[in-house]
């Protein structure tokens, strides 16, 4: 130390960006005070210079008062890390986190003759790191098991914590005695290493920085790649002696340095700036302030590992995730968010959770009151809620519904949900199934008992035409009946694929001929066959059948007053095309899509000769397995035209 040039190194030890301030342990007086402390503080120096250190920190004295008293009492340091207080700086009320140490320093007996405020601000680093924990939280109300994360998250935070008690650099406006100066430097919570010469040869090292490299004074008097070999090579090496060769102040951030401990060398990390040491203008060395960050930077890289993981669990997962704020807004969407929305990221951040672009809907279609929304109630009562359905209508979309999660954040909520549109469609299709089939199956019934009682009550002296009627109308009943239950026993067989064809070769006019003539003997329809009636086709004549008669069917029934079919059959390249047109009423352009589907009915007000919903879908199935096509052209008020072709 004593070749060193005193002046010099405390010029030096100005330009680090840490805050200082230096009191006398008796009085608590402030002696010394550099920029960066004035900085943090937000007030004058000479509101601080020469005062009683809490005269002008009145706002925290009750907080750290006793802290200081005991720090010259014990002569142990006493370390904050990241407090949140509130400041008056440059007059107003601040709310900061700052990271603080008060050092006691000590003279050769051991008494504390001084104590160093050291300080530094963690307001923005605490802020994102809180952004950091609303991600952790992300996903903690979804479904998936995210224990083990939080707990690595929570351990990784508090490490962080720790690891800020390493403060950066250091920096002081050094006006008191050269003593003061090295016990400072000499007791300092941050390490400190002087080189002096082209070969670095250590001039002066602090406890703090012995403790890092895990050596003792030993060290003094060697040049540094004697003391330590293992760092030979490391860019942070180079750069010192770079520092020296230019003069050129410069700074590391997180810079891997090897250090070999107990034997093993290990890569940690260093938080440091360089500076030359000049005496009258020729650069003598350099001065090495550092501080290890090897425990932050280890820890934020599993953070951001993990950041990583939690961001690809949710681009990848089935449910949708939203998070809003505490006002409703959304602040993130996921790519399933998205998807089952319809809409993006960006328009989701436009809306909040009641927002009269998405109308919400209780499942029996009545209006989501605002105060009944899954969020709404997660905000109100802080507690979560699971598996609750609802409808959104989009004006340009079609009706979805969605199963929520719901739960809150410290800040909003997230929100987690699951597309169950089709879900709750196919419920709803087994639903007015039922219905219509129990009322299908009333009407024969009833019609078969009535007929069976009169049987009953006449038996013995009953007229033969009287007889006739009532059997021929149980006999209908029965056939309605048997009817009914063939196509709701040929659904379940052909949803599930169990129906084999069985192909022969024939003529197309033959089949038609034979559909048709229950209708013609009912005399209420004409039916017009045009078009290549000659034509040979390979399939299941049965199953064509089948498809025709319900085709024809349907026009009787639904074109009831139109007295006309037409029945076309024309060739086409590798196919033929049948169609059966009528001029009854047509479908709607909105429901012809869904015509083909199972228990699918345009018009749900029931009828004499109305059915279950099902022939068209059997027919859609057995043209299917037949490979063809089956469709329908429809006008409403201009008639119908169901069409299918059987490849040839
Ligand atoms: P069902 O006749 O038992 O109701 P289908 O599957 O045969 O079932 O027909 C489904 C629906 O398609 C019918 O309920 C009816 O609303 C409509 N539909 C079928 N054929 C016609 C047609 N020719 N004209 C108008 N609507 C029809």
């Amino acid at each position: 130390m004593q070749q060193t040039d005193f002046q010099n190194l405390q010029n030096m030890v100005l330009q680090a960006p840490i805050g200082i301030c230096l009191l006398d342990a008796t009085t608590m007086v402030a002696e010394l005070l550099n920029d960066k402390f004035l900085e943090v503080a937000g007030k004058p120096r000479e509101t601080i210079i020469g005062k009683f250190y809490w005269e002008p920190f009145a706002e925290v004295r009750e907080l750290y008062e006793d802290a200081l008293k005991n720090v010259a009492l014990t002569g142990e340091p006493y370390y904050a890390n990241e407090v949140e207080m509130t400041l008056i700086r440059n007059g107003r009320e601040e709310q900061v986190v700052v990271t603080f140490v008060y050092n006691p320093i000590k003279d050769e007996k051991g008494i504390v003759v001084k104590i160093a405020v050291w300080v530094v601000e963690n307001t923005i680093q605490a802020k994102a790191r809180n952004e950091m924990g609303a991600l952790n939280k992300k996903l903690t109300s979804s479904n998936l098991d995210m224990q083990t994360v939080n707990t690595d998250l929570s351990r990784l935070n508090s490490e962080l914590l720790l690891s800020n008690k390493n403060i950066h650099l250091l920096n002081l406006r050094l006006q008191e005695s050269e003593t003061d100066f090295k016990r400072l430097v000499e007791q300092a919570p941050v390490a400190i290493l002087v080189f002096r010469g082209p070969d670095m040869v250590i001039d002066l090292v602090n406890q703090a920085m012995l403790e890092i490299l895990g050596k003792d004074a030993s060290l003094i008097g060697k040049p540094l790649l004697e003391g330590l070999p293992e760092i030979k090579g490391a860019p942070a090496v180079d750069q010192l002696f770079h520092v020296f060769q230019t003069g050129e102040a410069s700074d590391g951030n997180e810079a891997p340095v090897p250090i070999k401990t107990n034997g093993v060398v290990e890569t940690r990390y260093f938080n440091f700036s360089y500076r030359p040491l000049l005496d009258k203008g020729k650069i003598i060395g350099v001065m090495d302030v550092a501080v290890e960050v090897t425990a932050q930077v280890l820890a934020r890289k599993t953070l951001e590992a993990n950041e990583q993981r939690l961001q690809s669990i949710l681009d990848t997962m089935a449910e949708g995730v939203v998070i809003v704020n505490a006002a409703g807004q959304p602040t993130y969407a996921n790519p399933m968010a998205q998807q089952i929305m319809g809409i993006s990221e960006e328009q989701f951040k436009e809306r909040d959770y009641n927002d009269t672009k998405w109308h919400n809907e209780r499942l029996d279609g009545t209006p989501l009151l605002r105060e009944d929304h899954p969020m709404y109630v997660v905000m109100r009562t802080g507690q979560p809620v699971f598996d609750q359905e609802i409808a959104i209508v989009q004006s340009d979309q079609e009706k979805i519904y969605i199963s929520i999660n719901a739960a809150p954040l410290r800040d909003g909520g997230i929100i987690s949900f699951t597309d169950v549109t089709s879900r709750r469609k196919q419920l709803q299709q087994k639903e007015d199934f039922i219905s219509v089939a129990s009322h299908e199956l009333r009407t024969p019934v009833t019609s078969l008992k009535a007929a069976l009682q009169l049987l009953d009550r006449m038996q013995g002296n009953i007229r033969p035409e009287v007889l006739a009627k009532l059997l021929g109308q149980a006999n209908r009943s029965l056939n309605k009946l048997s009817d009914l239950i063939t196509s709701l026993l040929n659904t379940n067989r052909i949803s599930q694929g169990r129906f084999p064809v069985h192909k022969t070769t024939f003529a197309i006019g033959n089949l038609l001929r034979g559909c048709c003539q229950h209708i013609l003997s009912a005399g209420s329809h004409e039916i017009i066959q045009q078009g290549d009636l000659e034509l040979q086709v390979t399939a299941d004549e049965q199953q064509i059948d089948q498809v025709l008669v319900n085709l024809l069917n349907n026009a009787v029934k639904y074109a009831p007053q139109s007295r006309r079919i037409i029945l076309q059959v024309e060739q086409q390249t590798h196919a033929v095309k049948i169609s059966v047109t009528d001029q009854g009423p047509g479908i709607p352009a909105d429901k012809v899509s869904h015509i083909f589907e199972r228990y699918y009915q345009a018009d749900r007000s029931g009828g004499e000769l109305s059915g279950l919903g099902l022939g068209l879908y059997i027919s859609a199935e057995i043209i299917e397995k037949h490979g063809g096509k089956i469709g329908v052209e429809s006008k409403p008020g201009q008639g119908s035209s169901f069409w299918f072709t059987l490849p040839l």
